[in-house]
């Protein structure tokens, strides 16, 4: 009698979701500054073969290239105004609808609201498969990370002052450059980042969630653990 019960065989590369169901896979990185969203994605993206997408590169790049949504954005950022949702999306539209977007793409800190993660899921759900990986940090790791981060600004070696500090005082090892803080890491500055990123994540999350497309990963641990947990909840799915 044949056995209709035949073990698959081991498939190691790429995963057996993609291999399998050859389906679109759009994954979306959420989660606050400093919990290594970039990091995550530039992994994810090269373990996929799916382009990691960021918008403020998007706008960047447009920019630099000239185009007519490059042009209009660049009158926004001049101004120091947001640019509006709709020429962002245009632009991420337009980006999705490359070649090298046909099994999917990542994108890391965006959507950002609840009305911009609404207008894009209304237009890759139907024809993906979507997740939203929620990189979850605490508030204090967060402060830990980025406002005792140092970083040379001469030879761009990293310090921590708390888990990474430099042999001499505020001094790079490396070069010996005086060490400053970004403005960015300052401690009041990241406190108010994190309070805006808040403001907005609990409704994503919450939306995310109902949609039953949220997936939280704790990523206060080394970032082959992270990646590696994510990739058992991708095949799940
Ligand atoms: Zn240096």
């Amino acid at each position: 009698m044949a056995n209709h019960f035949s073990t698959p065989s081991a498939c190691s590369s790429p995963p057996h979701f993609l291999a399998q169901k050859a389906q679109v896979l759009n994954l979306i990185i959420l989660g606050p500054p400093g919990a290594g969203k970039g990091t995550v994605a530039h992994f994810l993206a090269k373990k996929l073969s799916i382009p990691h997408i960021s918008t403020g590169n998007l706008l960047r790049s447009n920019a630099h290239q000239n185009t007519k949504l490059g042009k209009t954005a660049l009158v926004y950022t001049e101004r120091g105004h947001f640019v509006p949702d709709e020429l962002i999306f245009n632009m991420l539209f337009e980006r999705i609808e490359q070649k090298d977007c046909t099994k999917g793409h990542i994108l890391d800190g965006f959507p950002r609201t609840l009305s911009q993660a609404e207008i894009y899921q209304k237009r890759v759900e139907a024809l993906s498969k979507a997740m939203v990986i929620h990189l979850d940090i605490s508030d204090q790791e967060v402060m830990k990370r980025l406002a005792y981060r140092l970083i040379c600004s001469v030879c761009n070696a990293p310090y921590n002052l708390i888990t990474a500090p430099p042999k001499i005082s505020m001094t790079c090892d490396q070069c010996l450059t005086k060490l400053a803080q970004r403005t960015d890491d300052q401690k009041e500055v990241v406190a108010s980042r994190l309070a805006i990123y808040h403001k907005n994540a609990d409704c994503l999350i919450d939306y995310y969630a109902k949609k039953n497309i949220l997936k939280t990963v704790s990523c206060n641990r080394p970032i082959q653990e992270i990646v590696d947990e994510i990739f058992s909840k991708i095949d799940l799915i």
